[in-house]
C-alpha cells in the first residue's frame, strides 16, 4: 500500500521533536557564505544513520545525499539551503544565535531541518520508490551563487545513469499565514542585477562652475532619467524595478567634486527584459554624461537569474499541498516576488518549482510580522512537519506511478 498523505503527515508530526531540535541547533550557530564547516558537520551527522550516499563539495561546504529506491527510475532533487545572514539577532528566542552579528534571518535552518526530516521519511519508504532522490544541501544562497558551484561540480549527474529530471524547493516565510503554501507557475522570483557608475567630471571652485565640469547635476539628471526609463520603456506586463540605492559626491560647500558615484539594483522577471533594461540603464547614463561633456563609467554585475517555475510542477505542488494541508491552505501566488533566489540556476536546467511555506508566528499578523531578513524575524515551528511531509510527498509523487 503506498503511503497516503495523511500517513505521511502523521509520520512527520511523530518526528517533529527531531526536526525542531535540528533546526534549533543550526539556529544557534549560524554561518555565512560558501564555507560553513559547523553547519556542514551537523548536516553530515544528521545524514549519518540514513541509507544514503553522501558527497561533499570541493569548492564549497555543500552536501549531496542520494537515496536509491527499491526499483530503478528517474532522479528527483529536493533542495534545502543552509547559510545565514550578517544580521544581529534581536528575536529574544531562547535558542537565538550565539554568534554576534550572524543570524538565520532567512529561515534556512528550517529548510535544512525539513529536508533532513523528509530524507528520513523517504528512507523508511524506499520500497515505494522507483528511482533516486537527491538531497541538495547548499551553502551561499544569500548572494554567493552556492547553487551554481554545485551545478559546476556535477550536481545534476550525481546519479550517472539517471540525471536529475525534476526539482523542488521550499522557502519559509514569516509573512504568510502559518501552515499555508503559496506557489505560482512561471516567474516566481526576479533576476537581480547590480550596477555601479562613476560620473567623471572636473573639480573646481564652487563659485565658478563654468570653469569646472560638475558631476552632481549630471548624476541628478541620470537618477531622474532612470525613473522615466522604467515608466516609458518597460512593458507593465513584463515589469522591471530600477533603484538607485546609493549616491555619493563632494565633501564640502565650496568645492565642485571630480566625480559622483551611484549604485543600485535592476530587478526583472524575464531574460529578455533583463537584457533590455541593463542595456537601457547603461545607454541613458552614458549618453546623459556625454550630453554634458562628462564621462560615465558604467559597471554591471549579474546576480541570480529569474526563478521560473515549470507550470506542471507548480500544479503538482499545489495538488500535493492541498492533499496534505487541506483545500484552504494552499493558493496560487497572485504575483512574483522581486527578490531573487539561486534555486533559479537549478530551474534553468530542469523543470521544477519553488514554493513558499507560511510560518507567521502565533499572535502576529502576516501583514505586519517582521519579515525574512529582519533582526526580529521569528518563524513558527508548528508547520515544519508539514514542510517535511511536503518535501517527501513531492519525491514520492515523482518516483511512484
Ligand atoms: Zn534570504
Ligand atoms: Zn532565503
Amino acid at each position: 500500500m503506498p503511503t497516503s498523505a495523511a500517513e505521511l503527515l502523521s509520520a512527520a508530526y511523530n518526528d517533529a521533536d527531531r526536526t525542531i531540535d535540528l533546526r534549533r541547533r543550526l539556529h544557534r550557530e549560524p554561518e555565512i557564505g560558501l564555507h560553513l564547516p559547523k553547519t556542514q558537520a551537523t548536516v553530515l551527522e544528521a545524514f549519518a544513520d540514513l541509507p544514503v550516499e553522501v558527497t561533499t563539495g570541493t569548492s564549497t561546504s555543500s552536501v549531496v545525499a542520494v537515496l536509491r529506491g527499491a526499483r530503478p527510475g528517474p532522479t528527483y532533487l529536493l533542495r534545502g539551503d543552509m547559510d545565514a545572514l550578517p544580521v544581529q539577532e534581536d528575536s529574544g528566542l531562547p535558542f537565538a544565535s550565539q554568534v554576534p552579528g550572524v543570524m538565520h534571518a532567512c529561515g534556512h535552518d528550517t529548510h535544512v531541518a525539513m529536508l533532513l526530516g523528509s530524507a528520513r521519511l523517504l528512507a523508511e519508504r524506499r520500497d515505494e520508490l522507483a528511482g533516486q532522490v537527491v538531497f541538495m544541501v547548499q551553502p551561499g544562497e544569500e548572494g554567493f551563487h552556492g547553487a551554481r558551484y554545485m551545478l559546476e561540480e556535477g550536481l545534476l549527474d550525481v546519479v550517472p545513469e539517471a540525471p536529475v529530471s525534476g526539482a523542488f524547493a521550499l522557502h519559509i516565510s514569516s509573512t504568510l499565514a502559518s501552515g499555508s503554501l503559496s506557489v505560482r507557475p512561471g516567474p516566481m522570483m526576479a533576476a537581480a542585477d547590480q550596477w555601479r557608475m562613476v560620473v567623471r567630471g572636473r573639480g573646481g571652485h564652487a563659485s565658478e562652475p563654468h570653469a569646472a565640469a560638475d558631476p552632481i547635476p549630471v548624476a541628478a539628471e541620470i537618477v531622474l532619467a532612470l525613473q522615466s526609463l522604467v515608466t516609458r520603456r518597460v512593458d507593465v506586463f513584463d515589469p522591471a524595478v530600477v533603484t538607485v540605492a546609493h549616491i555619493e559626491a563632494g565633501s564640502t560647500n565650496n568645492v565642485i567634486p571630480d566625480t559622483a558615484f551611484l549604485e543600485g539594483t535592476i530587478r526583472t522577471l524575464s531574460a529578455g527584459q533583463r537584457a533590455d533594461v541593463v542595456a537601457a540603464v547603461r545607454r541613458v547614463a552614458t549618453h546623459i554624461g556625454a550630453a554634458h561633456g562628462l564621462e560615465v563609467e558604467f559597471e554591471h554585475e549579474e546576480g541570480y537569474p529569474v526563478t521560473v517555475n515549470d507550470p506542471g510542477a507548480a500544479a503538482r505542488v499545489l495538488e500535493t499541498a492541498t492533499e496534505l494541508l487541506g483545500p484552504n491552505a494552499s493558493r496560487v501566488a497572485p504575483v512574483p516576488l522581486m527578490g531573487a533566489e539561486d534555486f533559479s540556476y537549478v530551474l534553468q536546467r530542469v523543470p521544477g518549482a519553488m514554493a513558499w511555506l507560511g510560518a507567521c508566528p502565533p499572535g502576529l499578523e502576516p501583514a505586519t510580522a517582521p519579515g525574512n531578513h529582519s533582526n526580529l524575524v521569528v518563524f513558527d515551528e508548528e508547520p515544519l512537519p508539514a514542510g517535511v511531509a511536503l518535501y517527501a510527498a513531492m519525491a514520492l509523487r515523482a518516483l511512484t506511478n
